[in-house]
């Protein structure tokens, strides 16, 4: 099940995304009562996802981030597999939705794109065993972990490198019909104004999802709508003002914003 959530006359709701694009009358969107952390129910009333505006799929108290977690992308950069995963923060500001706009930031002259799987959290948790934490997600989306790599370079943390305004797009939706199975074998895909970037497999990762979870948890209680990102594969490059970055995982959707300069 695809679970959107959206705006339409001024209002904000989540519903069930159904149907393909590809479809005679393309996607509704069946509105559905109450929210999606909790058991809900579909109202029947559905409107045209080309009527909808899309919004961030959830609004994360946090954005518990992995770095180099890639071994091809990690060696890009010119380092090693760190022995603990690196995890940072990417604040709650920092993300935006899908179709909106990325930010250039004035402090910083190269910005990159990182396409990565998103792990969506649907329960309060913390110290979550191995074996639980298929019980603790949601589903999971896509993400674009931007990053202004001149300014992760010259400063020690990366809080401003990663966690500028609009530095965290994430959507289209969440798609919640993945188990860890199947999310720990997914192509993704970045590409920029149509031309191919990035392209590997969840499977790629070094440390898998399960290990993540146990990890965060082990220091703090991630909320329902918190979202961990679980790294990027190797080809992350420069973004420049005007350009449209899509980010597409396989069984999900794709992720598009455009990059604007700062009005
Ligand atoms: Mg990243």
């Amino acid at each position: 099940m695809r679970i959107a959530r959206f705006s339409i006359d001024g209002n904000v709701a989540f519903g069930v995304v159904e149907g393909e694009p590809s479809g005679q009358d393309g996607p509704v969107v069946d509105i559905i009562k109450g929210h999606p952390f909790a058991d809900f129910e579909r109202s029947g009333q559905k409107i045209p996802l080309s009527k909808v505006r899309l919004l961030p799929p959830v609004l994360p108290n946090k954005v518990v981030a992995i770095g180099r977690n890639y071994r091809e992308h990690a060696a890009e950069l010119g380092q090693e597999v760190p022995d603990v995963p690196v995890t940072f923060f990417k604040p709650s500001t920092s993300v935006t939705g899908p179709g909106d706009p990325v930010v250039y930031p004035s402090f910083s002259s190269e910005v990159h794109h990182e396409a990565e799987l998103a792990v969506v959290i649907g329960r309060m948790c913390r110290e979550v065993p191995r074996e639980r934490v298929k019980d603790v997600i949601l589903g999971y989306t896509c993400a674009n972990d931007i990053t202004a790599r001149d300014v992760q370079r010259s400063e020690d943390q990366w809080a401003r490198a990663k966690g500028f305004d609009t530095s965290c797009p994430l959507g289209p939706w969440v798609e919640t019909d993945i188990d860890l199975t199947r999310a720990a074998d997914l192509g993704i895909m970045c590409t920029v104004n149509g031309e191919q970037r990035q392209l590997g497999r969840t499977s790629e990762m070094v440390r898998p999802i399960e290990d993540l979870i146990v990890h965060i948890t082990e220091a703090m209680t991630l909320l329902p709508g918190d979202v961990v990102l679980t790294g990027t594969p190797a080809g992350v490059g420069p973004l420049s003002v005007g350009d449209e970055v899509a980010v597409t995982i396989e069984g999900i959707g794709t992720l598009t914003n455009k990059v604007i300069k700062r009005g």
